[in-house]
């Protein structure tokens, strides 16, 4: 390929991706699969390679690329980003609009949701992410322009008819759904988890690596003006919605009142939404819609006259901390819980609460017998917020951690960089309970009949002493202690046998291992054994393949590997059993190159359906190599030298026929 066509098709392949990256980040209404977004992704990455000095400032590729930094450098924010005033009732809010109504008139207010995550100022030049900031102390914030860049929301460039500068401002947040995720995974290596998910965006923030960044569940909403390039909008609903044309995240849902009553409506029905949305929300904000009166209000020292927050009232619960419990986990992780009076809140009714670690108990200081206030990190978390000091009667008891296991009496241990301590028993019951319950969980193998309690008995009672010692369970014991349970977890240990790769990788319970990484490894391999003694895996130079190799290679990994082959099981891999076994091309590898009159994606489609096999490069294992415009003949002919077919666009659709 020519350096001229090169630039053009990266400039096809870096719009292709915006588009998509937009249609499923910003409207949520994907048009194309993963493989076929990955092989827009792959031929962009290959294309810059082959050509370092076409790599455009805004390429999809770029958002990762940022070396580690080693401090922040300091923005000045021009004008300043302010805070927002705050009202915590229906009538200090009514004292705001009386005010309002004072100095001007004719207006209409809108009401948006107050996102709880980290303010953050975005500036564009030449339409092309410059710049992205934090706030700081209002003057001066830290620019973290290679963090954002990771998040897939942010437009890296603008359209034609967005202002060439531009600076617009909003917030960064951390789903709650992948703040729950990003917990359940810290809490399984042994470190601190995150009180919530605006501390887990800001520490994400504060990374030094931005690859540790990309790999955190952020996302934004931009809601307001920055210094420049927002003029010439009448209305702040006008302005958000060009924000919205311009490619920015705004909030997903606003309401226009003109009466204090529709103020406070649309106030009780954010309030009845909040749990609906994917970041959290502390309030609501108030914001008179038409920006002449913006000018006319102007700003205190603290933030506008034009806008208020309304705070919702926290949702906690007081109880009382009944007793402190210690769990085992599947990986032998001690982790106090408070036993609570059971209370209701927000919906469900709370008994227990985690609390973590020892340091945790420390800081917040919770003894047994304290009354304490309850809330909901993340909406679902339940967690004690803080103890209730003034009500210590001198009963409360401060609590101590196990000096052993509490479940074997094994060793205890504390691994450096942890703040966890970990039975270090390998054959702690315990573990083994969770670790059965985690085999047979919904994403693992699936079986229904084995859940905590069943597990606790087949431990208890030395059914098994180790999760494959399922598949050789005594049957007349199982029957006898389970009845028809027991009849139908024997039938679904069977069932079990005849599931992917993938959930049996997770099912493993091998640290790090979760879903996604179990099916992307598992895609890669083509059965158990396969992957037991797998090249792809050391070459591969994630933490996660090495603790896939070191499980493997450990005595314990050994024995589960001899004892799969006793159990005649070798689950195999979905993507590659996958494979069709009929169609014209059937097993036949093909490779694609060159300029086609269709998207490459539509035509990988197409081979895999006649059951062909798409490679990156041509090897001695290609059939075909399918041959667009403006391929050069060095291509070609290494091609035939190899042993394949070249062929073109128009003998490729008449075999797809
Ligand atoms: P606080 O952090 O409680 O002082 O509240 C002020 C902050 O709320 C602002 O600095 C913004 O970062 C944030 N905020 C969240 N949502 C909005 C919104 N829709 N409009 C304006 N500010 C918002
Ligand atoms: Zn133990």
């Amino acid at each position: 390929m020519k350096r001229e066509e090169a630039q053009s098709r990266i400039a096809h392949l870096i719009d292709e991706i915006k588009k998509h990256d937009r249609l499923y980040y910003v409207e949520a209404r994907p048009i194309i699969g993963d493989r076929d977004y990955d092989l827009l992704e792959k031929e962009l990455v290959s294309l810059e390679k082959a050509y370092p000095e076409l790599v455009r400032a805004d390429s999809p590729t770029q958002r990762v690329s940022g070396e580690p930094i080693s401090a922040f450098a300091a923005v000045r924010h021009d004008p300043p980003m302010q805070s927002l005033d705050k009202t915590h009732s229906k009538s200090e809010l009514e004292d705001f609009d009386r005010f309002i109504r004072k100095e001007v008139s004719g207006f209409t207010y809108v009401v948006e949701p107050k996102v709880d995550g980290v303010s953050l100022s975005l500036r564009y030049e030449n339409r092309l992410l410059a710049r992205a900031a934090t706030r700081g102390n209002a003057l001066v914030g830290d620019a973290v322009t290679n963090h954002i860049r990771t998040i897939k929301s942010v437009p890296l460039s603008l359209p034609e008819d967005a202002p060439e500068t531009l600076e617009v401002r909003g917030e960064v947040y951390m789903t709650r759904d992948g703040f729950v995720k990003l917990n359940e995974r810290a809490e399984e290596e042994g470190l601190e988890p995150f009180a919530n998910p605006r501390n887990a965006c800001a520490g994400s923030l504060k990374q030094l690596d931005p690859k540790v960044v990309a790999s955190r569940p952020l996302d934004i909403v931009i809601y307001n003006a920055g210094g420049i390039g927002c003029d010439g909008f009448n209305s702040h609903s006008e302005m958000v919605a060009a924000f919205k044309r311009w490619g920015f995240p705004i909030a997903p849902w606003f309401k226009s009142a003109s009466t204090m009553s529709e103020v406070f409506d649309a106030i009780d029905e954010l309030q009845r939404l909040r749990h609906s949305f994917r970041f959290e929300i502390d309030g609501a904000v108030i914001k008179i819609d038409e920006r002449k009166f913006h000018d006319v209000l102007g700003a205190t020292a603290h933030g506008p006259r034009w806008a208020r927050a309304y705070k919702y009232a926290p949702e906690r619960a007081e109880t009382i901390v009944e007793a402190i419990t210690v769990q085992v986990g599947r990986t032998g992780i001690l982790t106090p819980v408070a036993e609570l009076k059971p209370i209701e809140l927000a919906g469900s009714v709370i008994s227990r609460a985690t609390l973590h670690n020892a340091d945790q108990i420390a800081r917040q200081d919770v003894r047994v017998l304290d009354h304490v206030y309850i809330v909901k990190a993340g909406d679902v978390i339940p967690a004690i917020e803080s103890v209730i000091t003034e009500k210590r009667t001198g009963e409360e008891k401060v609590f101590e951690m196990p000096s052993v296991c509490p479940v074997c009496g094994g060793e205890i241990v504390k691994n450096e960089g942890e703040v966890a301590l970990r039975c270090a028993n390998p054959a702690c019951g315990a573990k083994l309970k969770r670790r059965i319950e985690h085999f047979a969980s919904r994403n693992a193998l699936d079986i229904k009949c084995l859940g905590e309690k069943v597990a606790d008995t087949i431990v208890e009672m030395k059914l098994a002493e180790d999760i494959l010692d399922l598949f050789t369970m005594n049957e007349l014991m199982v029957i006898g202690y389970f009845g028809k349970n027991g009849e139908k977890l024997l039938d679904a240990l069977d069932e079990a046998k005849k599931l992917p790769l993938h959930r049996w990788l997770f099912a493993i319970g091998i640290p790090g291992v979760g879903e996604t990484i179990a099916k992307e490894i598992a895609a890669k391999h083509e059965t158990f054994f396969d992957l037991v003694d797998s090249s792809v895996l050391k070459e591969d130079k994630r933490v996660v393949a090495k603790a896939i190799i070191d499980f493997f290679a450990s005595d314990y990994g050994q024995k589960f590997v001899s004892t799969m082959k006793a159990l005649d099981l070798n689950p195999k891999s979905e993507a590659k059993s996958e494979i069709k076994t009929s169609g014209p091309l059937v097993g036949m590898g093909c490779v694609i190159t060159g300029t086609l009159s269709r998207p490459r994606g539509e035509y990988a489609k197409l081979i895999e359906l006649a059951g062909g096999v798409i490679q990156s490069s041509v090897t001695s294992k290609t059939k075909y190599l399918i041959a667009g415009a403006n391929v050069g003949e060095s291509k070609t002919s290494k091609a035939r030298a190899l042993g394949t077919t070249v062929i073109g666009e128009a003998e490729l659709m008449e075999m797809l026929k």
